[in-house]
């Protein structure tokens, strides 16, 4: 049975980007009898608020949905460590300090994230209490793992390509698992079978698949949605004033009709969908 999800990041309020997210996974669930999980990705400790979360419980609700809640990450931090622990027995992780000005300094590449850390620690013999992060070593990763592919539901079957974002962080010390390594176990965890996302996303699919088989965890599909962009081509983003659904839901707004709109893909004046796979490597 299918099983869909929405993952957002209580870091900042939800716009009309996330609601069609979030309506293509549900619908997705839906339309097979399946399941729509909803996830609250929590662990980015200094920007996450927890009213937040309610909030968005809110628009989904006022948008027409219905999910099944699971764990928020900040619940999971034992699952993290251990699977970190693992990798680092495994040989797989070393420790960084590099800061950011580091990275931007000696980065020699950009990948699809921004600089690729051109791997500075990696060879050298970092204390690991004077490490910031525990980076994925990418290359030694791959050799163990082998050739591995995943599949798109839009852009088809993927050689995994892990390489293109470089010597990803699993392990922060302030944070503490990163991104790629929460979600991977998460979605395994919470049995999602097709991971529904935006597809600015797509090249942390390539690390994503490679965490499953370094873990050994079951391999879903994925459907990576074109995102809402505005006139520019770029991103939908509250900063720049885009409404967000809480405002449009104070307002008054019918949810349930601003829901059928964007299915119908009919979007406000001067936002449009992205077409990705142009854009895709
Ligand atoms: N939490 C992420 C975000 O809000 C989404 C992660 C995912 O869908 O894999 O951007």
């Amino acid at each position: 049975m299918i099983v869909t999800r929405f993952a957002p990041s209580p870091n900042g309020p939800l716009h009309l980007g996330h609601a069609l997210a979030a309506i293509i996974a549900h619908d997705r669930a839906v339309r097979d009898g399946g399941t729509f999980v909803l996830r609250i990705e929590d662990i980015d400790g200094a920007r996450s608020r927890a009213a937040l979360a309610d909030e968005f419980r809110a628009d989904l609700a006022w948008l027409g949905l219905a999910w099944r809640e699971v764990a928020p990450q900040s619940a999971r931090i034992a699952s993290y460590r251990m699977a970190a622990d693992r990798l680092r027995a495994m040989g797989l992780l070393y420790p960084c300090r590099c800061t950011r000005a580091d990275i931007a300094a000696a980065a020699q590449t950009t990948g699809p994230d921004g600089p690729v850390y051109p791997g500075t620690c990696r060879d050298q013999a970092v204390e690991p209490e004077d490490a910031v992060a525990w980076r994925l070593d990418v290359a030694r990763a791959v050799t163990l793992a082998g050739p591995l592919q995943w599949t798109d539901k839009r852009a088809g079957v993927q050689r995994a390509a892990p390489g293109l974002t470089g010597d990803v962080v699993l392990w922060r010390k302030d944070a503490p698992a990163s991104y790629h390594l929460a979600a991977t176990l998460d979605d395994a965890a919470d049995g999602i079978t097709c991971v529904t996302r935006g597809a600015d996303l797509f090249a942390a699919t390539h690390v994503h698949r490679l965490l499953q088989s370094l873990l050994g965890l079951p391999v879903p599909v994925w459907h990576h949605h074109p995102l809402l962009v505005e006139a520019d081509g770029r991103k939908l983003a509250k900063r720049r004033g885009a409404p967000s659904l809480a405002d449009r839901r104070h307002a008054g707004e019918h949810g349930p009709d601003l829901a059928q709109a964007l299915r119908a893909h009919r979007f406000p004046a001067g936002i449009s969908l992205s077409d990705y796979l142009d854009r895709e490597p």
